[in-house]
């Protein structure tokens, strides 16, 4: 399916609006790149003849999206001033084009996902992602997620020693039965390593281990000898590392993050390109606000990319949020 974003002359825009927005989070968020304690993001609303109004969020995040905030920011305003293509900018792209489409759907009176993909679900299972400062926390995380009605919790690794690696997973499987487990090493080991370490958290069943290595050639190389399934995402940021990971066979799944893709089209494409070539997708956020988590949410719905789950249970991390936080209810998203 191909997501159609109709034009802003199609529904009677008339004006446009930006607005920055600091996001700031409940803990520091560790990434590959960084520890994020707050972020800003750039709102777009635009507004049609009668008042009705759509929104977007651009959320460049370093290491996911080629540009800054601010380079977002401009190419938005380019895009208001004088409709200047926006597409160098896919954070820009993405909020444009999420904002089209919930105008669309205000005048419409049908949610967006609907409105793509006509009876697509308005209820969403996400996995949850869990922490804690020590094993018990840690496990005891991951029991309340499955309790609440996530399908699977999602374990970040490689960070301390690999033993105390084994120790969390091995409490995380033990407290959630068979529910699942992805990890996410991001990109912490040398192939040999990975390699080896897979071979032991094979024991505790994960779904599949996001970024064992850095880069699509090694990560390929620690797939061709892993147990355990290997998904890409930080390395595979773009449709064309996205066809690279794919010629490569660097992976198993495909992680995609819409709104650092370029929002509905690129991910539909992507998403496309990748089933065809056997992979499994899982749509998930870029720790962004609940404007673009919500535009992401109603994506995965209507491509049917449900299963595994999306990791779209992160309006939680946020103390401070723009627009209504979209938050799991009984391990899940419910969209309007
Ligand atoms: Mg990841």
């Amino acid at each position: 399916m191909t997501p159609e974003v109709p034009g802003a002359t199609d529904l009677g825009v008339e004006a446009i609006r930006l607005q920055r927005a600091t996001l700031a989070y409940r803990a520091p968020i560790t990434t590959a790149y960084g520890t994020l304690d707050r972020r800003e993001v750039v709102l777009l609303t635009v507004v049609d003849e009668d008042g009705r109004t759509g929104r977007g969020e651009a959320a460049p995040l370093a290491g996911f999206t080629p540009e800054t905030v601010d380079e977002a920011e401009a190419a938005l305003q380019r895009w208001a001033d004088e409709g200047t293509d926006p597409s160098a900018y896919p954070t820009a792209r993405a909020a444009i084009d999420s904002a089209l489409l919930d105008l669309a759907s205000a005048r419409a009176g049908r949610p967006v996902h609907d409105l793509l993909s006509p009876g697509s679900p308005a209820e969403l299972p996400v996995a949850a992602l869990v922490a804690g400062p020590t094993v018990d926390d840690l496990a005891d995380a991951a029991r309340r997620a499955v309790a609440d009605g996530h399908p699977g919790v999602k374990v970040k690794v490689g960070v301390g020693p690999f033993e105390a690696d084994l120790e969390r997973v091995a409490a995380v499987r033990a407290a959630i039965d068979g529910a699942g487990l992805r990890l996410d090493a991001n990109g912490a080991w040398c192939v040999s390593e990975a390699i080896d370490r897979l071979g032991r958290l094979a024991a505790f069943h994960p779904e599949f281990v996001e970024e064992p290595t850095a880069g699509l050639d090694d990560n390929a190389a620690v797939r061709a000898a892993s147990p355990v399934p290997v998904a890409v995402d930080e390395s595979a940021p773009d449709l064309p590392s996205i066809e690279r990971a794919l010629a490569v066979r660097a992976a198993d799944v495909l992680i995609v993050k819409p709104s650092a893709l370029g929002g509905p089209r690129p991910t539909a494409e992507a998403a496309r390109r990748a089933t065809d070539a056997g992979l499994r997708v899982v749509v998930t956020s870029l720790l962004e606000g609940s404007v673009g988590i919500r535009a992401t949410a109603h994506l995965a719905s209507a491509l049917g990319l449900l299963q595994p789950a999306p990791g779209l249970a992160t309006a939680g991390l946020l103390a401070t949020d723009v627009g209504e936080p979209l938050m799991a209810v009984g391990g899940a998203l419910y969209l309007d």
